[in-house]
């Protein structure tokens, strides 16, 4: 056998599920097209597939179809699935480098799991208030002081997004759901953009929102296409717009969405939230 054959994450991508996984990702990937050509947009958001709930092997199948950013929204499973992935891929260069795919973390995060997410995580689109800036950049100071003491190169900064509250209900009117708390008010997204641009190890990237659950996406990402221009008038770097889920990212890519964030269309069905 070559070294290739005995790499457990080889054929994953031929098996049932693997083919499931391509004819999903296939009808996203023209949903995308669609809605970028409608917007009559040039450019192509980047489709990063949400894996929360869904084993470490069909990470390896998306990477097989060539989905090279996966988001999760909870740093115990992600971390554990980051490793395993990993291992089912083959084994990293020695120096750290090349890993099969990108981690975006997307969901609420104490402060105190910054230091599991800065070892996985090329991205935090769910930044929400200052103490957790702080942390997030602490993190990154003591994991480049541990990643050269390992001998392995210096990691990229962590591009972190300011997640924005576009509900304009208050918080014990909304329905449970995903987004339904987490996020500044639109006034705050300045101050705490500038505190991420400040701080050492992080990377303003831009904004993201989840749209109000049950409510018309369309003036929701409206607005925040207008948070996002305001943001790059002061800083010109931060041009991520991270919007549009399964439901509705078509609406998304019309109002500028650069970064899309899917799960159950590519995936199928989650286990219902307990
Ligand atoms: C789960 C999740 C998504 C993906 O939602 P789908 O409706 O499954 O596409 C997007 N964004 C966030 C913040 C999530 O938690």
């Amino acid at each position: 056998m070559s070294g290739l054959d005995q790499r457990p994450g080889h054929g994953l991508a031929d098996d049932d599920r693997g083919r499931e996984l391509a004819a999903r990702l296939t009808a996203v990937r023209s949903r995308v097209e669609e809605a970028t050509d409608a917007a009559g947009r040039s450019d192509t958001p980047t489709l990063i597939v949400v894996t929360k709930f869904h084993p470490a092997e069909d990470v390896v199948r998306l990477a097989a179809l060539g989905v090279q950013d996966v988001g999760e929204n909870r740093d115990q499973e992600a971390r554990a699935k980051a490793a395993e992935t990993d291992r089912l891929a083959g084994e990293p260069a020695p120096d750290g480098s090349a890993p099969a795919v990108r981690w975006h973390f997307i969901g609420q995060l104490q402060s105190n799991k910054a230091k599991y997410v800065v070892r996985y995580a090329s991205a935090v689109h769910s930044v929400d208030r200052e103490s957790l800036v702080d942390a997030l950049s602490a993190a990154m100071a003591r994991e480049q002081v541990r990643r050269g003491e390992a001998g392995l190169r210096e990691r990229d900064p962590l591009d972190c997004l300011v997640q924005v509250d576009l509900d304009p209900r208050p918080e014990q009117d909304r329905p449970a759901g995903i987004g339904a708390r987490g996020g500044v008010a639109p006034d705050e997204v300045k101050t705490l953009a500038g505190r991420i641009s400040a701080a050492d190890g992080l990377r303003l990237g831009g904004v993201m929102a989840v749209a109000p659950l049950g409510l018309d996406p369309v003036p929701a990402f409206a607005r925040l296409a207008e948070l996002s221009a305001a943001l790059t008038s002061t800083y010109p770097e931060a041009t991520w717009i991270s919007a549009g889920m399964s439901q509705d990212l078509e609406q998304a890519i019309a109002a500028g969405a650069t970064h899309l964030r899917v799960g159950t269309d590519v995936l199928g069905p989650r286990p219902p939230v307990g």
